[in-house]
């Protein structure tokens, strides 16, 4: 990408939310943006902090460990692990993190429970959803979410807060559109639990995610540039 700015990454993603919103008939305002730092340096999350971006993404636990450690002047950024999760790797996640967005099994629910200091108020979490069966191994199938939800409602240092899916299918073919429609409808079949997040929508489509309802965006390379290797 060359000469990538970050204000400009943070500005054109913002411009596009609101076309989408508009789009969509939803109000502005109504999408949380989390910026995925993964592989990112400190200096990038402070700059794109000092742009009004809050919500910072992290994929990969000790990378997270030691960027927060180079940041913890900058108190008001909320931390989002978005990876998936070892269960080796829950303490410091409940430590360290104010979100979660990948359980995809009671076991690593009640680790993180248990290991939530109480004092932080509970963790907000969401049920990564496998919304492309076919083409994905993660997440939990569609018919075991709503068994899932119900077990994480009990736990009390936990706050169940919705849904995450990640369409994954071939090069090519058909629009995820049809995927984050049917994580939207999965999210209103599990009424009465009351879930006010659907965290869905990557740099490639988060703008078909904002039209199928979309909450909560995570969004990297459109923001920071492309990064170096498959990550
Ligand atoms: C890397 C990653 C993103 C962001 O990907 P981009 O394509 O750079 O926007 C979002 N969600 C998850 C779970 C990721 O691993």
């Amino acid at each position: 990408m060359g000469h990538h700015s970050i204000q400009q990454g943070l500005e054109s993603v913002h411009r596009l939310m609101d076309l989408a919103l508009d789009a969509a008939k939803r109000p502005r305002g109504s999408v949380s943006l989390v910026a995925v730092s993964k592989t990112q340096p400190p200096k990038a999350i402070r700059e794109a902090f000092g742009y009004g971006q809050i919500h910072f993404g992290e994929n990969y636990l000790q990378e997270a460990l030691s960027k927060q450690e180079a940041l913890r002047d900058v108190e008001d950024i909320i931390w989002h692990f978005i990876g998936p999760i070892q269960s080796n790797k829950t303490r410091q996640i409940a430590e360290r993190f104010s979100w979660v967005h990948g359980i995809d099994r009671l076991k690593i629910a009640e680790r993180l429970n248990d290991q939530r200091p109480p004092a932080m108020g509970p963790l907000n979490v969401c049920i990564q959803v496998n919304i492309s069966e076919e083409y994905s191994k993660s997440g939990v199938k569609p018919d075991e979410v709503a068994a899932l939800a119900q077990q994480i409602e009990q736990l009390p240092h936990l706050k169940l807060r919705g849904l995450m899916g990640i369409p994954e299918v071939p090069d090519g073919m058909s629009e995820p559109r049809m995927a984050f429609r049917a994580l939207r409808q999965l999210k209103e079949a599990l009424l009465p639990i009351p879930l006010d997040t659907l965290s869905m929508g990557m740099s490639l489509d988060f703008e078909s995610a904002i039209l199928e309802g979309a909450t909560m965006i995570r969004v990297g390379s459109r923001i920071f540039g492309a990064r170096d290797g498959a990550v």
